[in-house]
């Protein structure tokens, strides 16, 4: 006998659930993430709740969708279609990579995904049912092309995890909040959330970066951004900041993408507020909607379980780029003359 043991697959799979899976936001999270790497045009995210929370997540997508054989192989730990092996890592375009989200939800909730190819005959649809990881039905249906996946029972089976939710609405603002900020860095894709029937958002399609912000905080935040504009030869910045009078008691609403991914970077939020010198008072920061085209070779992805980190290579050129690019924005306007918007 020896006190060391190799775990069963079951609670490998659950341990691996809990790195990626801290809440229905993560849900919400991974599932758009493979409804934008689909190439979808138009998402919809429809959440259920009771008195106790969120009891269901249903989003559904037009994108390119699965055959019967990938939609159960989709469900397998570590099975994707983005990579092949590590070296696809350093020019990786998709969001998802690691092959972990589904079967990570499904190891910790009830999964129906039905899904058509683009292109099959109109039956030839798949409905896929899996519950704590197990395949409980597989079957032919009738379904749009696309691909619709319902989560319920979240953390049935993981009352620790269970435990730590928060009240619903702090759940579903951490929700709202995912999908606000996939929707700005994704500007191709019409979103729309509802909430127990009724709409709590929607973005257009194509409408541009500020187009998506009018959108999602209205028309008197977003008439009074300044764009902002900067370059070097591995990156591109693009995007909008506040005028200094429209600041916020924190750095949260600098929402920051790299190549499409919605990520959370201190350094790049402090490089922001860094462009304001001492326009800003201290303890103050902007609202900031920033969009980097960084070369894929000098972005690592695969650094954190949920995605939302990552690290840069020439991350000094690229936080003075920002911090520059921010500065020269607000230099090429006269602050002290122009006033908010009317509240
Ligand atoms: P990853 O996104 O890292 O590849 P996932 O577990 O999220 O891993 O998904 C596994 C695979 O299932 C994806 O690589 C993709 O091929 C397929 N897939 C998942 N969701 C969708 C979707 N909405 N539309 C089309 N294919 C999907
Ligand atoms: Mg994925």
């Amino acid at each position: 006998m020896t006190k060391i043991r190799v775990l069963d697959p079951d609670t490998v799979n659950q341990i691996a659930a809990g790195e990626v899976v801290e809440r229905p936001a993560s849900v919400v999270k991974e599932l758009l993430e493979n409804a934008i790497d689909a190439g979808s045009t138009s998402i919809l995210i429809d959440v259920s709740s009771d008195m106790a929370g969120i009891t269901k997540i249903r989003v559904t997508d037009d994108g390119e969708g699965m055959t019967q054989e990938e939609a159960v192989l989709a469900f397998h730990p570590h099975a994707t279609s983005k990579i092949r092996d590590i070296a696809d890592l350093s020019a990786i375009r998709t969001l998802g990579f690691r092959g972990e989200a589904l079967a990570s939800i499904a190891a910790v909730a009830e999964v129906t995904l039905v899904t058509r190819p683009r292109g099959a005959g109109a039956l030839a649809g798949t409905r896929v049912r899996v519950r704590g990881g197990e395949v409980v039905e597989k079957s032919e249906v009738g379904a749009p092309e696309g691909t619709t996946v319902v989560v319920e029972r979240l953390f049935y089976n993981t009352p620790a995890r269970r435990k730590f939710l928060k009240s619903k609405n702090t759940e579903l603002a951490h929700l709202y909040g995912v999908v606000e900020n996939l929707a700005l860095a994704h500007g191709e894709v019409a979103f729309r959330v509802v909430h127990n029937g009724k709409e709590r958002m929607a973005t257009q399609r194509s409408g541009g970066l500020l187009a998506t912000v009018t959108g999602l905080y209205g028309a008197d935040l977003a008439r009074t951004l300044i764009p902002v504009e900067g370059r070097l030869p591995f990156l591109a910045v693009r995007g909008y900041v506040s005028r200094p009078v429209e600041s916020r008691g924190s750095l949260a609403q600098v929402v920051v993408s790299i190549n499409g991914r919605s990520i959370v970077s201190r350094q790049i939020a402090a490089a922001v507020r860094a462009g304001y010198g001492n326009l800003l008072p201290k303890d103050r920061y902007p609202v900031a909607f920033i969009e980097l085209a960084i070369d894929t070779g000098l972005v690592d992805v695969n650094v954190h379980p949920t995605k939302r980190e990552v690290r840069l290579s020439r991350e000094r050129e690229i936080t003075g780029a920002i911090a520059a690019a921010v500065e020269t924005a607000l230099a090429g306007h006269d602050l002290a003359r122009e006033t908010p918007a009317e509240p």
